[in-house]
């Protein structure tokens, strides 16, 4: 018998989160679900089942949905393999050999894996128990050794990820060392779901997205609307004290644009089809980018008006699959807080200080921790020179030490035109998600003809900084609801205060001091409805509204108000302009 190759050759292993050990188990737990399932039902047809973060799965083709039922009895076939401790056996075979057996048994997914094996790779398999599979490992030594293990759920997935291909039941496990951790996986996904961007945007009535108007395009409501008008309000606030310069460019343009771009080169596969206007093909933009060059470039610059920075709440259409849409986070249009900025070399990595800077107002603002990553030049494919990338990338080093920020070096990360720092935001449930991105570009200037002039009174070409903090206002919002879990900070709450009266004898007084808290800019609600008290502050609580008020004849007499904090408790009576006072305060501190 041969012994299984050596795994030099696999980017998958090496890379996988939480490393090779875990990436064994998952591997080997994917192979023992496909062994109960092929056992618990003969008729279905087995593709294939790779380890994902976080887990494992395997795609079956079966004309019958697998039930919740058939899951627990799976997973118990799963027990009893376990106990078996079936040794995993590598082996290898000739293609021809492989070819037949397949072709016998009917395994097309089988048949088309052994097709895209590269002609110099071996064909191999690996065994355990009755079941066979064309497979690469690597493995544990026996299905004895797959940790601690559950199946979490099935879901249709297109074979091969293509839309145009039969629909398969992909069934989701996970897999740990041992039970302790398997606990503490479970219980986070279980608040992840409580969680679900989705379902709280539906009960908090933020958003919603329609088939009439499309998938991946999303209808901000009045609550959710509220929430974004305070974080662009805020986002414009700090960008003037820095001396950004707004501008607004239009939704569609020339395709001729993009064609000057390379947008319509690189990215045709993102971008949505011409539309036929006055015989010319015109585009949703992808990016907004090449608008801002030509605001630049429709006067000379000399190098004392530099850095100039642009900045727009800019919305940008691109194509994603509709397999991979996913609420608020992955959508088809979008709106990036957007900035280039036009700097001369020299000045470059003050202003990318600057953008650091910014960017730890806006994440400290919110509550997020993050970590930054500089990805640098690509191994093969890149455009502009060494030197031009050396010192574009020294620049953004510059920045983060002198920022004093601990960065991780994420090395041939950057994109193909520019060096970049990427920041990865922690949320409540230790999720990272990428949002902010710093980009030096090493290309449109180039394209473009983006120049100024130097004291020298020559040309040259100006440096170029594309940026995003928050990255997309949709994406930014659907994390942050799962990150506060719809418990919005009062700067951001779309009702920071209701005003509940005791009892209908308190309605003017209620009233009353919900008009003073709006005149002082507070958004207050009075809830007059005839209603028992307990159901208004069980609606205000399901609203998740920071401050509830509960006003009786006692408070209208004094003129003062004993305010509920959400999560906090009941408070002290204190007078209504302290009140005030005391919201307004919060509404300008740090979410931390
Ligand atoms: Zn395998
Ligand atoms: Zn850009």
């Amino acid at each position: 018998m041969s012994s299984a190759p050596p795994l030099a050759d696999r980017p998958d292993v090496a890379h996988y989160p939480g490393g090779e050990a875990l990436y064994r188990l998952r591997h080997s737990a994917a192979h023992v679900l496909a062994t109960a399932v092929t056992d618990l039902f003969p008729d279905v047809k087995v593709a294939g089942g790779p380890p994902i973060e976080n887990g494992f799965y395997y795609d079956f083709a079966r004309a019958t949905p697998f039930t919740p039922e058939d899951l627990t009895r799976i997973e118990a076939r799963m027990r009893e393999i376990a106990a078996e401790r079936q040794p995993f056996e590598y082996s290898e075979t000739s293609r021809e050999e492989a070819q037949e057996r397949f072709e016998a048994a009917g395994e097309k997914y089988k048949l088309h894996f052994l097709s895209v094996i590269p002609p110099d790779a071996k064909v191999t398999y690996y065994r355990n128990g009755r079941f066979l599979d064309l497979c690469r490992g690597p493995h544990v030594a026996t299905t004895g050794d797959i940790g601690a293990f559950k199946v979490t759920h099935v879901a249709g997935a297109y074979w091969l990820g293509n839309e145009m291909n039969e629909m398969l039941q992909r069934i989701y496990g996970t897999a740990f060392p041992n039970q302790a951790e398997l606990d503490v996986h479970l219980k986070r996904i279980e608040e992840a779901l409580k969680r679900d961007h989705r379902r709280l945007g539906k009960e908090l009535d933020l958003f919603s997205i329609h088939e009439e108007v499309g998938p991946g395009l999303i209808l901000w409501h009045p609550k959710g609307g509220m929430v974004r008008h305070q974080m662009e309000s805020f986002w414009k606030e700090e960008h003037l004290k820095r001396g950004y310069q707004f501008v607004y460019t239009p939704h569609i343009s020339n395709e001729k644009l993009f064609e000057i771009s390379g947008h319509l080169q690189n990215y045709a596969d993102i971008m949505y089809s011409p539309m036929d206007i006055d015989g010319q093909p015109y585009r949703p933009k992808p990016m907004n980018c090449p608008g801002h060059i030509l605001i630049y470039q429709s006067r000379k610059h000399s190098y004392r008006d530099l850095p100039l920075r642009y900045a727009e709440l800019g919305t940008v259409y691109r194509y994603e699959r509709s397999g991979v849409l996913h609420g608020m986070e992955r959508v088809r249009g979008f709106t990036q807080d957007d900035s280039h900025i036009f700097c001369t070399r020299e000045q470059l990595a003050d202003e990318i200080a600057g953008v650091l800077d910014l960017m730890d107002t806006l994440l400290g603002k919110f509550g997020y921790d993050y970590e930054c990553y500089l990805a640098t030049r690509p191994k093969e494919k890149y455009l502009g020179t060494e030197e031009e990338w050396d010192w574009a990338t020294e620049a953004l080093r510059q920045a983060l030490e002198r920022r004093g920020l601990p960065y991780q070096v994420d090395e041939g990360g950057g994109a193909f035109y520019a060096p970049k720092i990427d920041v990865k935001l922690k949320d409540a449930l230790g999720r990272e998600w990428q949002c902010p991105t710093v980009q030096v570009d090493l290309n449109l200037p180039k394209r473009f003809g983006v120049v100024y002039t130097g004291p020298d009174g020559q040309e040259h070409e100006a440096v170029m900084v594309h940026r995003a903090l928050l990255g997309s206002l949709e994406r930014f919002m659907g994390i942050y609801i799962e990150h506060t879990a719809g418990e919005f900070p009062v700067w951001l709450a779309p009702v920071q205060v209701a005003v509940i009266p005791a009892n209908p004898k308190a309605n003017d007084y209620a009233a009353d001091t919900t008009k003073l808290l709006k005149d002082g800019g507070v958004r207050a609600i009075a809830d007059l409805r005839d209603e028992k008290l307990g159901a208004k502050i069980r609606d205000a609580e399901l609203e998740k509204i920071p401050y509830m008020l509960v006003v009786g004849p006692r408070e209208a007499e004094a003129g003062t108000v004993a305010p509920r904090r959400k999560g906090v408790g009941q408070l002290e009576a204190m007078t209504r302009e302290a009140f005030l006072a005391r919201v307004d305060r919060e509404s300008r501190e740090r979410s931390g």
